[in-house]
């Protein structure tokens, strides 16, 4: 793996001229324009100007997709490969996308509006490892062989599903492809994905340097568009086998009516959150727990899933915290993506700000305080900037504690024992993350164990790593987990096969 490098404003700038910018579908292992011909802007939310034209595919090319990924399952060319060399051509596509780090970076930086220290130094070097992760698992993973009846022999073993569809969020645009792509393509099915239409460029460019590194073509297929046309298509197609999706609850439920009302194909869903982290009363570095609840809620400008956005704090320790919170946000510069000193850029789009703005107004309207932040900022840059929010005195029964908003405010609820903690983090429709700051080994096995939650990070917010799955209860997750081996299962089906022994003459 090559060393993270980040590049400064002025080699960034320098650069984007020349940026292998993708805009068309990728199907077989080709750049094609869409059927019908159509186009939509992709623009940089850090300053509201156009960077591309995207072809803009619709049913008729998720046809063609889904047609060249059926042959491609079917004939055997990725399936049937030994996973010694599957792993082979998956680990060489991960050193080509560590290869290209930088640019990658940069077309995410431009397209998605997130930090470059965050796309050169987490999100494309994390899709490269996570690619190779699989990629290494798959040659070390054998089936069983059952306790059966003498005179039988009878194996368990997993098989591909064969063609698996992918509609992913565009908050971490190459990443949330990577967590469908590494283990979907190990287990030897093959793709067609649909990115989500505000950061496409990422994905077209892996998908090339997929052909590039000898992945077959018709392996991964890649066709932006709308969610209404090209997701629901993927969705109801008959000759798709299996859909992962990563976004919203309301847009996830869609993907069972669809597969209900067809072929019954295998539905993931990994789904919103509204995450709760808990500061009991006997922490002594409030510091760190105000680091910790910073990294929580404003990494990736809140535009994360598992965001901790209700910060459930004892009455003994609130004000203190707010103070070393405060303090803290010394340490989120919000500015130019470009600038490697950002920690904060700009929110993914006007409409998106609008929603986040309306939420503080709703909390100040529903009795909560504006601590810090809550407007807009850097407006001569003609960016979607909000600055780092906290709202105080916010109870749990209000929009801004129940609802996700998905971008960088935190509300803070307090509360007096264990009992009521539990209750006020567990009092949510959602369950993907949850954090419990404290000194006490009892207190945190025991409340880790209370809480509904997915993920759940003792002293630190923690989404865990490759090793590990991740994934929500309630309305935050369906069906099964991304990352670790048992994302595996998922995408396989069990087989048994039943010899029966004839007896010996
Ligand atoms: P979204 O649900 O609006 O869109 C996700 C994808 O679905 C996009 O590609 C979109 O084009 C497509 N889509 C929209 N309408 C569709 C329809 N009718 N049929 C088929 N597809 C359709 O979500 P978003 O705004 O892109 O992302 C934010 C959401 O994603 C948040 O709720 C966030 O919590 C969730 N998310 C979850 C995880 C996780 O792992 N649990 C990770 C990242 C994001």
């Amino acid at each position: 793996m090559t060393d993270t490098h980040i590049p400064d404003r002025d080699a960034s700038l320098a650069a984007i001229a020349s940026l292998p910018l993708r805009t068309r579908l990728f199907i077989d292992g080709a750049f094609r324009d869409a059927k019908g011909g159509r186009r939509f802007t992709s623009e940089n939310p850090a300053t509201g100007q156009p960077i591309a034209e995207v072809a803009e595919g619709g049913p008729e090319d998720v046809d063609l997709a889904v047609a060249a990924a059926r042959r491609a399952a079917d004939d055997g060319r990725w399936s049937r490969l030994n996973p010694g060399d599957r792993k082979t051509l998956l680990i060489a596509w991960a050193e080509r996308i560590d290869a290209h780090r930088e640019e990658l970076a940069l077309i995410e930086t431009i397209d998605s509006g997130k930090p470059i220290a965050d796309t050169a130094g987490f999100d494309i070097a994390e899709t490269a490892r996570c690619i190779r992760w699989h990629a290494e698992a798959i040659d070390k993973l054998y089936g069983q062989v059952a306790p059966a009846p003498e005179g039988v022999v009878a194996t368990i073993t997993r098989e591909p599903m064969g063609v698996v569809g992918a509609v992913i969020p565009w908050n971490y645009p190459a990443l949330m492809a990577a967590w469908k792509m590494g283990p979907a393509l190990a287990t030897g099915n093959t793709m067609v994905i649909k990115p989500a239409s505000y950061t496409a460029l990422s994905l077209l460019r892996i998908a090339e340097l997929a052909t590039e590194a000898g992945v077959p073509d018709g392996v991964l297929n890649v066709v932006p568009g709308p969610g209404g046309s090209v997701g629901e298509a993927l969705g109801r197609h008959p000759d798709v086998d299996c859909l992962a999706f990563t976004g919203s609850t309301d847009v996830g439920r869609r993907f069972l009516h669809y597969s209900a009302d067809g072929n019954l194909k295998r539905v993931l869903l990994e789904l919103g959150g509204k995450s709760p982290q808990i500061v009991f009363p006997d922490v002594t570095d409030l510091a760190s727990v105000a680091a910790n609840a910073a990294i929580a809620i404003f990494m990736n400008m809140g535009e994360n899933c598992s965001a901790g956005s209700r910060l459930i704090v004892h009455r003994s320790k609130r004000a203190a915290l707010l103070e070393a919170l405060v303090a803290e946000l010394a340490n989120w510069p919000v500015g130019d993506p470009l600038d490697p000193s950002s920690r904060l850029g700009p929110l993914i789009s006007r409409s998106q700000m609008d929603t986040v703005l309306d939420y503080v107004e709703s909390g100040m309207g529903e009795g909560a305080r504006v601590v810090t932040g809550g407007e807009q900022i850097l407006r001569e840059t003609g960016g979607y900037f909000v600055g780092p929010t906290i709202l105080d005195g916010v109870r749990n029964d209000m929009r801004v504690a129940r609802e996700e908003i998905f971008g960088p405010v935190l509300s803070v609820i307090e509360f007096d024992t264990e009992e009521e903690a539990v209750r006020i983090a567990n009092d949510t429709p959602y369950g993907l993350g949850a954090s419990v700051y404290t000194d006490d080994l009892h207190v945190a096995h025991r409340v880790a164990r209370e809480l509904r939650a997915g993920v759940v990070g003792v002293n630190a917010y923690a989404e865990g790593d490759q090793t590990t799955p991740f994934g929500g209860y309630k309305l935050s997750g369906f069906g099964g987990h991304d990352k670790s081996v048992h994302a595996h299962d998922q995408y396989t089906e069990t087989k048994t096969t039943w010899i029966t022994l004839r007896p010996r003459p």
